[in-house]
């Protein structure tokens, strides 16, 4: 960390100020964008930042993003790529996997395709496991992608099409995912899946820590509340100070946003909910915190929507497409 030169014995201040000016760039470094190094440590980027029906939804002809399409998003998914070995992994296989890919090809590009040594599913609702379809005999045909996943998704995969042709053609591989279990993906990466409340009609769910040798990433883009985690003795503040930076589930911004519809019983935390929760965190632990998973009813989603600036001035933020954080 510290950039005192080798073999010399600085005085105390000058480690203290090489230390702080260490750690003032790393903060700076921790999430940006631009130039994707070659070399160096890994690096996550955001492939997509919308829930499951991406924005705008499918029947909500007057949503503004079909004719701005700055406005547009893809759903929620992360790209991993480790320089060492040319090795990239993606979290998520969303409706959006397409564009995803290509993206992950333009910033990260590799000789092979779809040149993915995994992918990690949290769950199987749509948004999230339903672009594994693009592997397939249809699409790019391809051939072993480890598929990195629960129990319960893994069985849901195997039994059911037409993910079950995936598996039976060879186009993936399951790969067993245990809650609490780190997955190293080579000597300097690990990425751990553990469990969050939060609907399970076919499997189970999880978040994973995305772990790499400077800095460790959260990443829940679903779960039903943070007070539910709470009951089952898991602290997601504790889970914030135990990172560098959270992706944390912000489907939707607070209630009413869907008109005619009461929202108290829907399974998200609201994201003014969660800035109420957080805003006792001491500044450093907010700025850690970056919204992701918006539905398209969201005012957040938009970088020019007012309650954007009473987010940021709360000390959050909101995550952006190609914004890449070094592991
Ligand atoms: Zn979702
Ligand atoms: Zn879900």
């Amino acid at each position: 960390m510290s950039d005192v030169p080798a073999g010399r014995t600085p005085r105390l201040q000058w480690v203290r100020a090489g230390l702080t000016f260490a750690i003032l760039l790393a903060a700076l470094n921790a999430v940006g964008q631009g130039t994707a190094p070659r070399d160096g440590p890994p690096w996550l980027v955001v492939l997509g930042s919308a829930q499951d029906g991406g924005i705008p939804q499918a029947g909500s002809p007057d949503h503004p993003a079909w004719v701005n399409t700055d406005l547009r998003r893809r759903v929620v998914s992360l790209g991993l790529v480790e320089p060492a070995t040319g090795q990239r992994w993606i979290f998520e296989a969303t409706p959006d996997f397409r564009e995803q890919l290509h993206l992950l090809d333009e910033i990260a590009p590799v000789d092979a395709s779809p040149g993915l040594a995994g992918i990690f599913l949290t769950h199987a609702h749509i948004g999230h496991y339903t672009g594994l379809i693009f592997l397939g005999h249809e699409s790019l045909g391809a051939r072993e992608v480890p598929v990195f996943a629960m129990p319960g998704m893994r069985h849901f995969l195997s039994n059911n099409g037409p993910w079950s042709q995936l598996v039976g053609y060879g186009n993936i591989v399951l790969r067993a995912l245990e809650a609490g279990t780190p997955v190293p993906l080579g000597d300097r990466l690990f990425v751990t899946p553990f469990l969050v409340p939060h609907r399970q009609e076919f499997a189970e769910v999880v978040g994973f820590r995305i772990e790499g040798p400077n800095r460790t990433v959260l990443f829940i883009p679903d779960i039903d509340s943070w007070e539910e985690w709470d009951a089952w003795g898991v602290s997601i503040e504790d889970e914030i100070a135990s990172v560098d930076v959270a992706y944390l589930d912000a489907t939707f911004f607070a209630d009413g946003e869907l008109p005619g519809r009461d929202m108290s019983g829907f399974p998200h935390p609201f994201i003014a909910h969660s800035m109420e929760r957080f805003a006792a965190l001491p500044e450093a632990e907010r700025g850690k915190i970056r919204f992701i998973h918006l539905n398209h009813s969201n005012p957040a989603a938009d970088p020019d929507a007012a309650v954007r600036a009473e987010i940021e001035a709360g000390g959050f933020f909101v995550a952006a497409e190609g914004e890449r954080v070094t592991l």
